[in-house]
């Protein structure tokens, strides 16, 4: 296994970095000027270890919560950087998860017309799924990262040790994106990654191997579309339905979690239409439940569902957009549907089916 990946980008090349030290060794970060974006959470449980980044002078901590991915905390941190004489021959250096990682990136490509930046995933949705690929997205009102810019860092660090203190959870919100990266590969590599799975939560080794090929997958198509005009659309597996569901439960359904279940909904729609073969969809439901079986009972309403879904970025005026598995392989496509009575019965047929 490699330890380190590199990504070709607009920006030119980036990389990620497989490290197993870094907790011991956090004085590379200290060099060039930089600035820190620190989750408050990991601050506080990695406190001793990172002690000379958190009681830095140029250290900014935020809060990771969804309500906290907005413009005014971005407004915030740009006025704390510029209270720190930020200049554009410095480094933003972020460490945390997917809401930390939102808003150094939103911070670094705009701050100055953009400083680079260096980030530190600490959950494994970050490490193994939104740490490359470029993107940022910042909610606005009740619009969800409807605000975002295409900004890679220089340099990612990886370390799995972040992942021992992780809830649960997060380790299965993680595993739902490392399931979808691997059947966007091919059904084989999706089976390779089911049958790992209860490795998956308990052996850190085994995960860091599936982190290393969900990101040696994603690379080669965000190389081919990093501004997610093509054929990146089908990293979007799960997600219609996924985001969906976490609007129709408000959210009470982690988001990898809701993409195992969102990716159970798009083979059993599939396999309803015969776009699909029956068998596939069952394959594919054994391990998916399994992920998302803490969240099996909870109560997810159709009407809602409905109305999340009118609203997807890749519907056209009149049809759904939606990447689903097809054919004899169950190849990922995007397929236009019409949201009609038909469609409305397979996907309650399919949400009776989580249980
Ligand atoms: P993601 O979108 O990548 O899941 P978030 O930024 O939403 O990540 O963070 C999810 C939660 O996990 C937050 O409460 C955050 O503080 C917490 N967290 C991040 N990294 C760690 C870690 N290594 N150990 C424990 N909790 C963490
Ligand atoms: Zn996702």
């Amino acid at each position: 296994m490699p330890d380190s990946l590199v990504i070709n980008s607009h920006k030119g090349q980036y990389q990620a970095h497989f490290k197993n030290d870094l907790l011991r060794n956090v004085q590379p970060f200290l060099a060039n000027e930089p600035h820190f974006i620190v989750d408050e959470n990991v601050a506080r449980i990695y406190g001793e270890q990172l002690s000379s980044i958190v009681n830095h002078p140029n250290t900014i901590l935020v809060q990771p919560a969804e309500e906290f991915k907005s413009l005014d905390v971005v407004s915030k941190i740009i006025q704390r950087l510029v209270a720190n004489k930020i200049r554009r021959n410095h480094t933003i250096v972020a460490i945390g998860g997917g809401i930390t990682q939102d808003l150094a990136c939103f911070t670094a490509s705009t701050i100055l017309r953009g400083v680079d930046w260096v980030f530190v995933p600490t959950t494994l949705l970050a490490q193994a799924d939104s740490c490359i690929g470029s993107k940022s997205s910042i909610n606005v009102g009740d619009s969800k990262n409807i605000v975002g810019t295409f900004y890679p860092p220089k340099e990612i660090w990886i370390d799995t040790i972040f992942l021992r203190t992780l809830h649960q959870d997060e380790i299965r919100s993680g595993i739902g994106e490392i399931l979808k990266v691997h059947a966007i590969e091919s059904s084989d590599e999706f089976d390779r990654a089911a049958k790992s799975f209860e490795l998956m939560l308990t052996d850190f080794d085994v995960l860091e191997q599936f982190i290393h090929s969900a990101l040696f997958i994603k690379k080669r198509f965000i190389e081919i579309d990093e501004f997610d005009a093509g054929i990146r659309n089908i990293f979007n597996l799960g997600h219609s339905f996924g985001h969906a569901i976490e609007a129709a439960t408000m959210f009470a359904v982690p988001h990898g979690i809701a993409v195992s279940m969102g990716m159970h909904v798009a083979s059993s729609v599939a396999s309803a239409r015969g776009l699909l073969q029956a068998s596939h969809a069952e394959r594919m439901k054994l391990v998916l439940a399994k992920n998302f079986s803490p969240y099996a009972a909870v109560q997810i309403e159709i009407q809602p569902m409905m109305a999340a879904l009118m609203k997807d970025k890749k519907n056209s005026s009149s049809e759904l957009g939606l990447i689903l598995p097809i054919g004899e392989r169950a190849e990922i496509q995007k397929i236009m549907i019409e949201p009609d009575a038909q469609f409305q019965q397979q996907l309650a047929d399919s949400l009776s089916a989580l249980r």
